[in-house]
């Protein structure tokens, strides 16, 4: 294998138990996206384990693999009730986030074929404007309260805008909104924060956290040290090192030339899997704690780096291109994304491999 992604499960769970511990209180895992990249299968069994309960993902059929592996626990779809599912979320026992009238409707109905009271979620949009009730639908529900007829509310739910920047206004704003829609709604149970939200005080504080990208490696506090550990590394192996004469260039287009005699290491990466295009004559690796420089285009296959100061660096050694060493965030600020993206592209070609890094 030349290409290698090691996941730590038990760093994963660290993560989650400093989570909840700053939480202070119930917290679910998010494992939307196949657990961020890090594979759901392998990452939610492990924080199981670990004491978990509440499992988020956003799509019913994220949700259904999940079932079996989780027979016990929540396991939340924020991405709502889905037209013409609902008997699937009831076969895998998944509890919808409803976010509209339409929604709370079709699950009252369904909660009636079956003869029995469907837990869900509650989602209050308090800002986003993508999905969640919105105010009238707030309104309406608090005057008409037999719409929630036939549902077990298990939690009330809002979503922030911007809780990685702890100055943002809107995040009070968003605390507001949310008690003023709680005391018209059904009392049940709140949940607020995101990885970021668990850093923004006690006022964020609710019955159940969110996280999700803290749990994989995302600094959840941008511009102050990263409170977590990073549970992933990735590598791979030189497959050449080339000797490259001052005036030559290298890869597609030319965009690199030599200006001095160099030694150019190739690896078996390319954005076929995920290593970003954008990172083309600006990213980086490490080797050794050592900084190597990406030059060139980031092709779909391959990509190349600059090793002439490191004389060392021969076919065979590792390269890594994402670990504690080099956080995901550093190599989402260079390829112009978040963290989030650079985990959640992580191709499928890589070797992975679960163990201590
Ligand atoms: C993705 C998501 C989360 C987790 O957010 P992170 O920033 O990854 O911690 C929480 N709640 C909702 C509704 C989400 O969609």
């Amino acid at each position: 294998m030349v290409t290698e992604l090691a996941i730590d499960l038990d760093a994963i769970a660290a993560n989650w138990r400093d989570l909840r511990a700053r939480h202070g209180g119930p917290t679910a895992a998010v494992v939307k996206a196949d657990a961020y990249g890090l594979g759901a299968a392998a990452v939610a069994p492990r924080l199981h384990a670990a004491g978990c309960r509440q499992f988020c993902v956003a799509h019913p059929a994220e949700g259904a693999p999940l079932r079996p592996l989780l027979p016990d626990s929540e396991i939340i779809v924020f991405n709502g009730l889905w037209p013409g599912e609902a008997g699937f979320y009831v076969q895998h026992r998944l509890l919808p986030a409803l976010g509209s009238l339409a929604e709370i409707a079709a699950w009252q109905a369904e909660a009636a074929r079956e003869g029995r009271r469907l837990p869900a979620v509650l989602h209050v949009d308090t800002g986003m404007n993508r999905l969640g009730l919105d105010p009238g639908e707030v309104a309406r529900l608090a005057t008409e309260p037999e719409r929630l007829d036939g549902i077990a509310l298990r939690y009330v739910m809002t979503h922030l805008v911007s809780a990685e920047c702890p100055e943002e206004r809107l995040n009070n704003v968003q605390l507001d909104r949310f008690a003023a829609a709680c005391a018209r709604l059904p009392p049940a149970p709140r949940s607020i924060a995101n990885s970021s939200g668990l850093f923004l005080g006690p006022g964020f504080r609710s019955n159940l956290a969110r996280p999700g990208a803290a749990l994989y490696g995302v600094n959840p506090t941008p511009g102050r040290p990263h409170p977590l550990r990073v549970p992933l590394r990735l590598r791979a192996q030189v497959l050449r090192v080339r000797e490259v004469g001052a005036g030559e260039s290298v890869g597609y287009n030319a965009t690199w030339v030599a200006r001095r005699p160099s030694r150019i290491a190739t690896i078996s990466v390319g954005y076929a899997d995920g290593y970003h295009r954008a990172l083309s004559g600006n990213g980086l690796a490490c080797f050794d704690g050592e900084p190597v420089p990406l030059v060139g285009r980031v092709s779909m296959d391959l990509t190349t780096f600059d090793v002439t100061e490191q004389p060392a660096i021969g076919v065979g050694d590792w390269l890594e291109l994402l670990g504690p060493a080099m956080p995901p965030d550093r190599v989402a600020a260079r390829a112009g994304t978040n963290g989030y993206e650079i985990l959640t592209a992580l191709g499928r070609r890589y070797h992975r491999v679960y163990r201590p890094l």
